[in-house]
């Protein structure tokens, strides 16, 4: 494909090998299973009350379920929860992206209670895991924050337990990133700040590869004090951190410092390295995006797979920030972009606004991602989609993100080979197929 080519379908998008490395388990529950559980556990309990449409087509599904077992009423059951499934997920994506006040409130009201057993935390990652294969992911890193979960008297191991489950049965390589909040040291909102005990969590469970930091940047900015000693301790541990950060604040000069310390492990030599390896490989994008043949697109795709296996190591201990659209400090940290999130959530006016672009074609470590699929109503294949729309992302743009995504992510090296030539499989066959 280049810029003047037909963009792919949704078929060929959706087969297009992916994966991403920033996306919420609690921002991205399956509908139906929450509309099952709410009913379960009692319609008149939710707030804010369910729309009634949602409420009368589900009750008329449970009534034929429990009438007359014929086929056709099964499947005239199953459709009537489909759509309540479906007017839900657009009732509280709606309510949602109201407000911030309203965002939190349908995490805390609508999905937390329903992930506070360790059959429910299985169930809803299970399921977001053979989801994410449908839509294409080879591989995925997952984060939840575990002291989320014991509200009903899971402890946290249990609650490791109950995830891990899903991730030790799931058909591609999954890791999961733990995440403090950044309220947790408020002491009018918890009593004790457990980022140690999660840390330690982070270090104990084999599952687990990264450390966070997540939640309301707007009223904590920055990369907060309390949070360092702990990073500190998970990257001796041999593990990495990640840090949510320029979603919602501009960049500061304290940010900057306190990035450049949470993130030492490359020379100011390495990082000119890695900034001109990007660079090359943005200015092969660009050519790619007007090569006339697929013998030339292909002979690009080479070069920049050479570029981009010499920036790989660099780009692992480069950094990760979570969403790193606003300002102009960049780098070379691994920006984990979300990009219908970030309209969904109100930080940018527009998909067509949106910095992703112009970020990848500067050279910035870009990554695709899609934060959740609950409020923002997409999956990657989607959010490709709108990319190649709305800001004529190519097939070697996709390819680049990909890479940088694997390169950045806590898989171990075996398993990144094999994510990789996979990769380059996928991407070298839809070059070479006629379209
Ligand atoms: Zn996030």
């Amino acid at each position: 494909m280049n810029r003047n080519q037909r963009p792919l379908t949704s078929r060929q998008l959706r087969a297009l090998e992916k994966g991403q490395i920033h996306e919420h388990i609690d921002c991205s529950p399956d509908p139906l299973f929450m509309l099952k559980r709410q009913y379960e556990r009692g319609f008149d309990k939710v707030k804010p009350k369910l729309p009634s449409t949602v409420v009368k087509n589900w009750r008329d599904a449970q009534a034929l379920r429990t009438g007359t077992k014929s086929e056709q009423n099964l499947e005239l059951a199953a459709e009537l929860e489909r759509k309540a499934a479906r007017t839900y997920q657009r009732w509280l994506a709606r309510f949602a992206s109201k407000s911030l006040a309203n965002y939190v409130q349908a995490i805390r009201d609508h999905i937390l209670p329903l992930m506070q057993t360790s059959t429910d935390l299985y169930e809803v990652t299970r399921k977001r895991i053979a989801d994410a294969v449908e839509d294409g992911h080879i591989f995925l890193e997952l984060r939840f924050a575990p002291q989320l979960h014991t509200m009903e008297g899971l402890t946290l191991d249990q609650v490791m337990a109950a995830v891990n489950k899903a991730v030790n049965q799931a058909p591609i390589p999954v890791r999961l990133i733990v995440c403090a909040l950044r309220h947790e040291n408020d002491k009018q909102f918890v009593p004790h700040n457990p980022v140690h005990e999660l840390a330690a969590l982070t270090l104990k469970y084999e599952e687990v590869g990264v450390f966070d930091l997540a939640a309301d940047e707007g009223a904590y900015p920055g990369v907060l004090d309390w949070f360092m000693p702990a990073a500190v301790q998970v990257q001796e541990g041999g593990k990495l951190v990640d840090c949510h950060l320029w979603e919602v604040n501009d960049d500061t000069s304290q940010d900057r410092r306190r990035l450049a310390a949470l993130y030492p492990f490359l020379s100011g030599l390495e990082r000119r390295r890695l900034s001109s390896l990007m660079k090359k490989v943005a200015a092969r994008c660009a050519a790619f995006s007007q090569a006339k043949t697929a013998e030339q697109r292909l002979a690009l795709l080479d070069q920049i797979d050479g570029l981009l296996d010499q920036a790989e190591a660099l780009i692992h201990k480069s950094g990760r920030v979570g969403h790193g659209i606003r300002g102009k400090s960049q780098g070379t940290y691994v920006l984990e972009v979300c990009p219908t999130s970030n309209v969904v959530t109100g930080q940018v006016k527009s998909f067509d606004q949106h910095p992703i672009g112009e970020l990848l074609r500067a050279g910035k470590l870009v990554t695709i991602n899609t934060d959740g699929t609950l409020f923002t109503q997409i999956d990657l294949t989607k959010e490709y989609d709108k990319l190649q729309k709305q800001h004529k992302f190519t097939l070697a743009e996709f390819y680049v993100c990909n890479r940088i995504a694997l390169a950045a992510s806590s898989f171990s090296p075996a398993v990144k080979a094999s994510i990789k030539a996979k990769l380059a499989a996928g991407y070298r066959k839809q070059l070479s197929s006629k379209r």
